[in-house]
């Protein structure tokens, strides 16, 4: 635009102080808005006004006071641009404010100060269009402006035509009239602000000339430099971005680059060019040159040149010896690794050791890490953080239902529609030969018809192997021994065993409630905010709620459905902030500016309005409080039921393990007349049926020590009668043994009619002689148990050393019966004992299983 072509700006302009830079002429210009003043400014005049001279401000650099949002209006500068807003855009985010693209129109003094407040307003006196109208294109200022023509011509010649904007700016110069390049080229050149200031100062065309060539001359000197630096070697900035960022770059950066230079060069002679600079191994070279040649006999059209060409393609962006060096520092690991991580300490331990290993021994051909654990528990997250202690390229496979050889190893190129496997894909994708490869949920390989994927897992994984990993796409061996392979799992029950050898397993258990508060307020709360653009200003989640969200809303091992709880609330913490926005300024919002739904169609009207909202108190933090909570996420998912369902008879609450982690379950049995049936509901496995014969076997036969009878009164308690258990709650298969204590107290309740006390959760295998034998999952059981608010929790006596791993202060919350036998469970499970304390019972004598 050209800086004063015709354009008559008003006498009096609202001025905006800007501290970010000189607005001049002719040149446009992002201004970001953040202080009382010019939000006003912005709100009132801006987003309001609909003629074309409301949105005319004056712009002034305020270069004098850092302090730009004091009470106070700084000294003004006396000569500022009238600017032209084209673009408005609101944000709240870190802080509300807008961003204006304004471009320059021309100079003006400001002659008086009408008011400061809510925005200062000026009497201006308009500079660039009186002088033009006095200037004359012949004599010394002619002949100034001829030379600065040449030289901005130099200088546009010297910058790479290719970009459009050079190109377009080629094309203005001409067109310009010679009088507003010092303008236009002073804001485009690397200046200071001071030396911009100077040039806004700069009133007579003449000054204006002189003070910006000596700038333009310094501009085409840098240039000049840097062209001869970088002559010699073409590549030379590729090499300086690598180094930068501490990594290289992919092969194909590099033949994008070619491809520019040379796209209307010969196809395949850039591919062979390309070939030769891969650096592949002898083998994969032999091939792709054989290749080349076919392909330079077939005619294009034919489909089999598609074919060759991709796989060429592939060929020459494969990292055959890219590869980016590590930088480990086990020190620096540490720290890391503590910082994206609460808690684990055993996995992060094992996790240095590991690295520390690899550092001595640089070729390490030790086993793979597998990370077992429930969903949610940072698995992933840890194997990127060891990507990043390493400063490697991290790749995440996902194996879940994979059930196809050729995922992993390609299909053969005769197919139509051949593709390399996942593990070149990822090499391909990842640009370096040593990434660190996640494989995600290997217990989740499926198998079929088209082969076993975990045979060509294990290739892949084998170091005896996989230097010369063949996939079938390829065709040629491709060395995966720098890749740093990691697996995860849920259980290790599903891994096939050959798979499962050449790993070595690391559980994650899941959290504990206070794991999970300390996780949330460290990690997950503020990448939520920053994720949905709120500050801690704008959101307060305290750790009492966090509490709630996690007992009420989440039951999970993990802090996955946790996460995703806060950020349910941050989302509707963001429209409120959006919503309350909108309120205070509610009528103003007539004038819509380019996108709908931003922010910024807000703007103030009257002058008193103006004030008040100049006024208002500033933005206040929202909290969530449980009644905020129960708002945004409903009523709880999970009260604590447990005292409700425990107030017949006939329940007992168990511990299960699944690979999602401990769970407790309730056991429920009734029973009815009929004829010595045994009904089994619920989701079963075999082995907990069998638990199921036992325990009313082992009752049965002790049923005259319990004095545990039928509905009649018959000793045995299954005369006449039928009785039903069920399981539920029962999501998960839960084929285990260790239901077997919790089944005979639940069936010992019905029979004798008495409750079990409602704090109590247990786990233990039994036998027919009525020993509790040990179980698995103690921890996660445990925790679990806790999680649900029980108090006592029975575990067999063989599996106390387990209690060691269960953080000291959950093991201080909790009472533990470490049983040998079955009445030791009986006895602990019932208030008051079992059979109620006034009868000695005959079963805790110590040879109660030889009586039997
Ligand atoms: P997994 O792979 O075990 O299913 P993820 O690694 O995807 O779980 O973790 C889910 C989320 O929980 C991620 O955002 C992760 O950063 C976070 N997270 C899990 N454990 C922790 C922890 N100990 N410290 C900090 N964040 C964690």
């Amino acid at each position: 635009m050209s800086s004063s072509g015709g354009i008559q700006i008003p006498g009096r302009l609202p001025l905006l102080l800007t501290h970010e830079g000189v607005l001049l002429p002719g040149a446009t210009m992002r201004i970001s808005v953040d202080t009382a003043r010019n939000m006003q400014l912005v709100k009132s005049r801006l987003l309001k006004g609909t003629s074309l001279k409301s949105t005319i401000i004056g712009v002034i650099p305020n270069t004098k006071d850092p302090d730009h949002d004091s009470e106070e209006l700084p000294t003004l500068h006396s000569i500022g641009t009238a600017g032209l807003a084209v673009q408005v855009v609101g944000s709240n985010w870190p802080k509300p404010h807008y961003t204006l693209l304004i471009t320059g129109l021309c100079r003006f003094r400001v002659a008086q100060l009408l008011k400061e407040r809510p925005f200062p307003l000026a009497v201006v006196v308009q500079l660039d269009q009186l002088e033009q109208l006095t200037n004359s294109p012949d004599g010394e200022l002619g002949e100034l402006g001829e030379r600065f023509y040449q030289a901005a011509v130099q200088l546009v010649g010297m910058l790479d035509m290719s970009v459009p904007v050079v190109a377009k700016l080629r094309r203005m110069l001409d067109s310009l009239p010679r009088e507003t390049l010092p303008d236009v080229l002073a804001s485009m050149i690397r200046t200071t602000n001071k030396e911009k200031l100077q040039v806004l100062d700069a009133v007579s065309l003449e000054e204006r000339f002189k003070k910006t060539l000596p700038l333009l001359s310094r501009q085409i000197e840098g240039l000049k430099l840097l062209q001869k630096t970088r002559k010699p070697k073409p590549d030379d900035d590729k090499k300086v971005l690598s180094v930068r960022k501490g990594r290289v770059f992919p092969i194909r950066q590099f033949s994008l680059d070619e491809e520019a230079e040379d796209d209307d060069g010969d196809d395949i002679t850039l591919l062979e060019r390309k070939v030769k600079g891969a650096s592949m191994p002898e083998p994969a070279l032999r091939v792709c040159v054989k290749e080349l040649k076919r392909l330079k006999k077939m005619p294009q059209s034919m489909p089999e040149y598609a074919l060759t060409r991709n796989y060429l393609e592939l060929m020459v962006e494969l990292p055959w010896s890219k590869s980016t060096t590590d930088c480990l520092d086990i020190r620096a690991a540490r720290v890391l690794l503590d910082n994206d991580h609460y808690a684990m300490e055993k996995l992060k331990r094992r996790v240095l050791e590991y690295l520390a290993v690899r550092q001595l021994k640089s070729s390490l051909k030790g086993p793979i890490l597998c990370f077992v654990g429930p969903p949610g528990v940072g698995k992933t997250s840890v194997g990127r953080s060891i990507a990043r202690t390493l400063g490697r390229e991290f790749h995440r496979i996902a194996l879940g239902g994979v059930c196809d050889q050729s995922d992993i190893r390609g299909h053969r190129r005769t197919y139509v529609g051949s593709m390399p496997g996942r593990i070149i894909n990822g090499l391909k994708s990842v640009g370096v030969n040593n990434p660190v490869f996640l494989l995600d949920e290997v217990d989740k390989l499926g198998k079929s018809l088209q082969g076993d994927p975990a045979a060509a897992l294990l290739e892949v994984l084998d170091p005896e192997q996989n230097h010369s990993f063949t996939d079938h796409y390829l065709n040629v061996a491709f060395d995966l021994s720098q890749v740093l392979f990691i697996a995860t799992a849920n259980t290790t029950a599903t891994i096939p065993p050959a798979l499962l050898d050449r790993m070595e397993v690391l559980q994650v258990p899941g959290y504990t409630q206070e794991e999970k508060v300390e996780i949330a307020h460290r990690h997950l709360i503020p990448h939520q905010l920053e994720q949905h653009g709120l500050t801690p200003q704008q959101l307060q989640i305290p750790p009492h709620t966090t509490h709630d969200i996690i007992s009420r809303y989440t039951r999970e091992a993990g802090v996955r459905s946790l996460e995703r709880k806060i950020g349910a609330i941050c989302r509707a913490v963001a429209v409120k902030v959006a919503e309350g926005h909108k309120m205070s300024k509610q009528e103003s919002s007539n004038h819509q500016q380019d996108q709908p739904g931003d922010e910024k169609e807000a703007g103030a009207e009257e002058a008193q309005r103006e004030s008040a909202d100049l006024s208002a108190p500033p933005e206040m933090p929202i909290l969530i409080d449980p009644i905020a909570l129960k708002d945004i996420l409903g009523p709880p998912l999970f009260e604590m039921e447990v005292s409700e369902r425990l107030t017949l008879p006939g329940v007992a609450i168990g511990l299960a393990w699944t690979p999602l982690g401990g769970e407790i379950m309730f056991v429920e049995a009734s029973r009815m007349e009929g004829d010595g049936q045994l009904t089994l509901t619920g989701q079963l496995g075999d082995v907990m049926k069998e638990s199921a014969h036992l325990a009313i076997s082992w009752l049965r036969s002790n049923a005259k020590l319990y004095q545990l009878t039928n509905m009649s009164g018959h000793p045995d308690p299954m005369e006449g009668t039928d009785i039903h258990l069920h399981f539920p709650a029962g999501a998960v298969l839960k084929d285990g043994p260790s239901a077997g204590v919790t089944i005979v107290t639940c069936l010992a309740s019905l029979l004798s009619g008495r409750l079990v006390r409602s704090d109590v959760a247990m786990t233990g295998e039994i036998t027919l002689r009525g020993l509790v034998l040990p179980v698995g999952g103690i921890k996660d059981k445990v925790l679990a148990a806790h999680r649900a608010g029980l108090k006592r929790v029975i575990i067999p006596k063989r599996n106390e050393k387990d209690l060691e791993e269960i953080p000291a202060h959950i093991r201080a919350e909790l009472d533990f019966v470490a049983a040998g036998s079955v009445d030791q469970v009986l006895n602990a499970a019932f208030g008051g004992g079992f059979p109620a304390a006034a009868t000695t019972s005959p079963l805790t004598h110590p040879h109660l299983a030889s009586k039997l």
